[in-house]
């Protein structure tokens, strides 16, 4: 063992358990539904991003079993060798014509996705404008591409043309792109896509989106761009498959041009093996549900209004949200820290979320209703709130 590398450990992790900043997580002990068992006791789950409540379906846990059964646990290669399985050239039509493009291609994680399409295309002669407010994978992606990065302030539609003005005539860079999350998964605020468009427009930037939190729950269900109807503008739609669509993996939906690159030139896709066929199968069941019906969508809608309504009249500040998203914002990191603790405590499983995730100051607890909540839960869920909220002094 390096006693160099042994030290540095030792300091550093000393460091975070004494700024109570080590995280130490919790297993939960069995499916990922709208309530979880934490040691031993039934929680009621605010904290999944399992939006449609796909994560436990039965019809698709059938589909998994049923692919493992005919092709195995793993796919065997990387995609570019023998690891493409005719299932994953089903699933990434399905997903163009989920996404309204004309291809698609499929990663193993949205993080890896994000890593490996920013990196295939943007290099060192180039500039990327996005989003401070964006997610880890986007950073990484962008650092990772050797491009030149232009922090945008969040949602400021100013700030981004004067940036991209600013680039554009500075005549320094190659290509110019602006990435944007299509919602906010702190804030739950959507992105403005159609001015969005239109400085892009003005100063030739290439449009990308990332809609891990969009799909499944906007475009009554096909996500923020088709929400907004911009299909034909967008160059990059990403997407995750582990959140509404409730299994794992990543993808980006374009033209086929694009796709042909990313297919020759992302990494991931080159050097990593190919999503497993139970995985894919149980994707391809998912994305018919959502294609086939908007049931479970409207019924996420549903369950976000309630609980934002229950938690307004309380008198919790919920802040800008305009999707089911809703952050419970406390303030002082401490506080939000206890009341999180608490609501845990008390049978309810909604995750404190403090600087440097959000700004200081701005400390809250992030609820994430889905489908499958019962309006009965959500009765149970505010009531530990007002308890809760009311022991603490955050409501009166
Ligand atoms: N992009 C965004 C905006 C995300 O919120 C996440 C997940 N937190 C990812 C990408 C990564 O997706 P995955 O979990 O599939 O790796």
């Amino acid at each position: 063992m390096s006693k160099v590398l042994d030290a540095f450990l030792q300091e550093n992790l000393q460091e975070l358990r004494d700024q109570g900043l080590y995280n130490e997580i919790d297993p939960v002990e069995g499916p990922n539904g709208p309530i979880i068992k934490i040691k031993g006791k039934d929680l009621i789950n605010l904290s999944s991003n399992n939006y449609l409540g796909l994560a436990t379906d039965e019809d698709l846990k059938k589909l998994n079993i049923a692919a493992t059964e005919k092709y195995g646990v793993g796919a065997g290669a990387v995609r570019t060798i023998n690891g493409t399985l005719d299932i994953h050239i089903e699933l990434e039509k399905k997903l163009a014509e989920f996404k309204g493009t004309e291809a698609a291609i499929s990663y193993q994680s949205g993080f890896n996705c994000n890593m490996a399409a920013i990196s295939a295309v943007m290099n060192k002669q180039d500039a990327i404008l996005s989003d401070e407010l964006n997610h880890a994978s986007i950073i990484d992606g962008c650092r990772l591409s050797g491009a030149k990065i232009i922090r945008v302030n969040h949602q400021d539609m100013d700030d981004l043309r004067a940036k991209a003005k600013e680039a554009k005539e500075s005549g320094q860079y190659g290509k110019l792109m602006y990435i944007t999350d299509g919602v906010f998964s702190m804030d739950g605020d959507i992105a403005k896509l159609p001015e969005i468009v239109e400085i892009a427009k003005e100063f030739d930037l290439i449009t990308y989106v990332d809609d891990a939190h969009g799909s499944g729950v906007l475009g009554k269900g096909k996500g923020t761009v088709k929400h907004f109807g911009l299909e034909k503008e967008i160059d990059f739609q990403i997407g995750t498959l582990s959140k509404a669509i409730g299994v794992v993996g990543g993808y980006v939906a374009g033209t086929q041009n694009l796709i042909d690159w990313l297919k020759v030139r992302s990494r991931p896709f080159l050097f990593s093996t190919a999503l497993p066929a139970g995985d894919v199968a149980a994707i391809m069941g998912a994305l018919d549900k959502i294609m086939a019906s908007t049931e479970l969508h409207d019924k996420l809608w549903e369950n976000g209004h309630y609980l934002k309504d229950g938690l307004k009249k309380l008198g919790f500040n919920i802040g800008v949200s305009e999707t089911p998203i809703t952050p419970c914002i406390i303030g002082d990191e401490k506080l939000t820290q206890e009341f999180s603790k608490r609501l845990i405590e008390e049978g309810v499983y909604a995750k404190s979320i403090v600087f440097p995730t959000v700004a200081k100051g701005t400390g809250r607890v992030r609820n994430m209703p889905t489908a499958a909540h019962t309006e009965e839960m959500l009765n149970d869920a505010l009531a530990i709130y007002e308890k809760v909220g009311k022991e603490l002094g955050v409501i009166s």
